[in-house]
């Protein structure tokens, strides 16, 4: 008997054990959440709260729900607007009669064109005014006074050196209103005294037609144009020249330039013809025999009378 209860106590306590492992409900899982429920409706301007459970283990999160705003009439005036003070319109919430109030601008003066009261006269302000066609306010500005002044007039011929005069007269009160003319000579157009050159300056002049005075301005030096000479080299008969650089203006060499002359070579060597060897010129004729010069020989005239017969000999035997 005792070792049957003893057993079943076992077995009691190995079944809670099964149990308390089933059940699981602090073991670390992913939710399964119910549906959202609302706890606290939104207001117009309040939010709300809604909320949804875990079916495991009755975790809850909580959510806010946006207020959901004013629901709004149309605006309604009830002040109306006048030409100078503002009017007021307001509209009231359907939801919660909550109400918004705006003001209306004032329209402002309809004002009639403006119509003189006072006619101005050569030095009193004149009057004008216009009035509102809704308040009937009326509004007044001066009109500027002034003279209906004629032509000007000249009463003094201005000189070369004395101002002159002019004036113009009022129509309505005869003011007279006087001013000066500017005096000034009567310049003819520029001309050159004096061209200016590669490295003097000029002078150009103008002269009053009526007085004759005068007025001088420099005209500025050139400067001089170069142009570069080039190199002619001598041959045997002519000469040459090195290279320069002068003014094509006033002709003018620019220092350390100058074009200097090369003699003439001459001709330097001759072949057995007596040819230049470098012009290919005929200088002189030579002895066809020694093809030497005989003529400033002492001699030379025998000499040659010679080789021209043993030059003849040497052609028949050849
Ligand atoms: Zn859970
Ligand atoms: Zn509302
Ligand atoms: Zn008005
Ligand atoms: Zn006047
Ligand atoms: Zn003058
Ligand atoms: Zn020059
Ligand atoms: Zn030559
Ligand atoms: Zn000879």
């Amino acid at each position: 008997m005792r070792r049957t209860v003893s057993c079943l106590l076992v077995l009691l306590l190995l079944g809670c054990g099964c149990f308390a492992v089933s059940a699981a409900e602090d073991e670390p899982h992913t939710h399964i959440f119910g549906a959202w429920y609302t706890v606290t409706s939104p207001t117009c301007t309040e939010p709300g709260e809604e909320q949804r459970m875990c079916e495991v283990c009755e975790a809850v999160e909580t959510n806010e729900i946006e207020p959901s705003g004013h629901k709004w009439s149309n605006w309604e005036e009830t002040l109306a607007p006048t030409c100078t003070e503002a009017g007021e319109e307001h509209r009231t919430c359907e939801v919660c009669e909550a109400v918004e109030t705006n003001e209306i601008e004032p329209s402002g003066h309809k004002w009639s064109d403006w119509e003189e009261t006072l006619a101005p006269t050569c030095t009193e302000a004149g009057k004008e005014q216009r009035t509102c066609e809704v308040c009937g306010a009326v509004e007044t500005r001066a009109i500027e006074p002034g003279h209906q002044w004629g032509d000007w007039e000249q009463t003094l011929a201005p000189t070369c050196t004395e101002a002159g005069e002019e004036q113009r007269t009022c129509e309505v009160c005869e003011a007279v209103e006087t001013r000066a003319i500017e005096p000034g000579h009567q310049w003819g157009d520029w001309y050159a005294v004096t061209e200016p050159a590669c490295s003097a300056p000029g002078e150009n002049r103008r002269d009053c037609a009526r007085c004759g005075a005068a007025e001088t301005a420099v005209l500025p030096v050139l400067g001089h144009l170069w142009v570069t000479d080039p190199a002619v080299p001598a041959t045997c008969t002519t000469e040459g020249k090195t290279e320069g650089i002068h003014c094509s203006r006033c002709g003018a060499v620019l220092s350390g330039h100058r074009q200097a002359t090369l003699k003439p070579l001459g001709h330097a060597v001759l072949d057995e013809n007596g040819d230049c060897v470098l012009c290919g010129a005929h200088v002189k004729d030579l002895c066809p025999y020694c093809h030497r010069d005989h003529t400033a020989q002492l001699f030379g005239r025998l000499i040659a009378w010679f080789h021209q017969i043993f030059y003849r000999i040497r052609l028949r035997f050849q």
